[in-house]
């Protein structure tokens, strides 16, 4: 295989992360491609971010076009809209093209209840989740699986409340009671080096989130009279930079996470490239862990010229895009593309 970027292109679907995922490829001299629909290539036109933009009808029609892909000798970087459009499990099957990032763990973060098992392996401080309503004894959100962004979640405090509200969902099976907690909400992301070994913490952030972050703008009786019902649909990320005592934390449970990931069956080089773990910070710095995204998430979106950590690193502007597409340029370079495709 060539050790030479020219003879190889960088592709995303146009969503998600893709401006920085383009952005961060032509940064490091290789070949951006965008795979868009005629209603999306608008922002990826305007920004000059690709250096090639194909189109196709649907999202879910891009398999169609994977043999021009190939024939580029293209590197798919998955983010949240491929593994949402396309499905972990026909991206594992299905997916020839060069895919950086590994397949398997992309079927273990997409299941709650396997992410779990992960995560607890891990040693990681989870929510508590209640088997049935009937042990509900505190404040806890129901979780609808599938829900896009967050919505339809809701919260309840008792059994009977539980009964009460989710009398409105017509599908009631399909979900799982997590203990609610009273915090301030942390989204920290990592990048774990194939090649290195070394992890890296890029930047955190929190979501903006619809209506969750706006009632209280109203005061608490406004609420109850509009009978006002919060959920959390995802709007944008507001950038955060934490308490800097908490970093060694951060670092110690990122580690932990990826250590744990090579113990998972049908992943055999574990966790690897930018990944996220989601939580809430509780009052006594716990930081309660709800979730985590195994590539790169849209709460780096703020840091396309870098973030205050990626710049004590770098030294010169590093968003998680540019992060990937520089170290698939190593791999080249250095002849080990094979150790960071999945
Ligand atoms: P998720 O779809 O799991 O990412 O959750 C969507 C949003 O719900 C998060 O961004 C949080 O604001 C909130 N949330 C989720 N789980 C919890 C929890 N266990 N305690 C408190 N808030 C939560």
């Amino acid at each position: 295989m060539s050790n030479d970027i020219n003879d190889f292109a960088i592709a995303t679907l146009g969503s998600h992360t893709a401006l920085q995922i383009l952005k961060g490829a032509k940064e490091e001299g290789i070949k951006a491609i965008a795979i868009c629909t005629k209603e999306t290539r608008k922002p990826y036109d305007s920004f000059g971010v690709a250096d090639e933009i194909i189109e196709i009808d649907s999202f879910e029609n891009f398999f169609e076009i994977e043999k021009i892909l190939m024939e580029k000798n293209a590197i798919v970087i998955p983010h949240g809209s491929f593994v949402s459009y396309l499905g972990p499990q026909k991206i594992k099957d299905n997916l020839k093209a060069m895919h950086y990032g590994s397949k398997g763990i992309l079927i273990w973060e997409s299941d709650r209840s396997m992410e779990r098992v992960w995560l607890q392996d891990a040693g990681l401080n989870l929510p508590r989740i209640y088997q049935t309503p009937e042990e509900i004894d505190g404040p806890v959100i129901i979780k609808f699986h599938g829900a896009k962004g967050g919505f339809g979640y809701f919260i309840a405090n008792s059994t009977q409340e539980f009964y009460e509200r989710i009398k409105k969902f017509k599908d009631p099976d399909d979900y799982v009671i997590q203990e609610y907690i009273v915090g301030v909400p942390m989204y920290v992301h990592y990048f774990q080096s194939a090649l290195t070994g070394e992890l890296e913490i890029m930047s955190f952030d929190k979501r903006y989130e619809s209506n969750a972050d706006s009632i209280g703008r109203i005061a608490a009786k406004d609420q109850l009279d509009a009978g006002i019902q919060t959920s959390y649909t995802i709007t944008g990320n507001i950038p955060i930079v934490v308490r800097e005592s908490m970093l060694p934390m951060f670092f110690k449970i990122g580690e932990d996470v990826v250590a744990a990931s090579k113990k998972l069956e049908g992943a055999p080089k574990g966790l690897y490239g930018p990944f996220c773990l989601e939580g809430i910070i509780d009052p006594n710095l716990n930081f309660r862990v709800f979730e985590i995204s195994a590539r790169i998430v849209a709460g780096t979106n703020p840091y396309t010229n870098g973030s205050p950590y990626t710049w004590l690193k770098y030294n010169e502007p590093m968003s998680t895009g540019r992060r990937v597409a520089r170290e698939i340029k190593t791999a080249i370079q250095s002849g080990r593309l094979q150790d960071i495709l999945g």
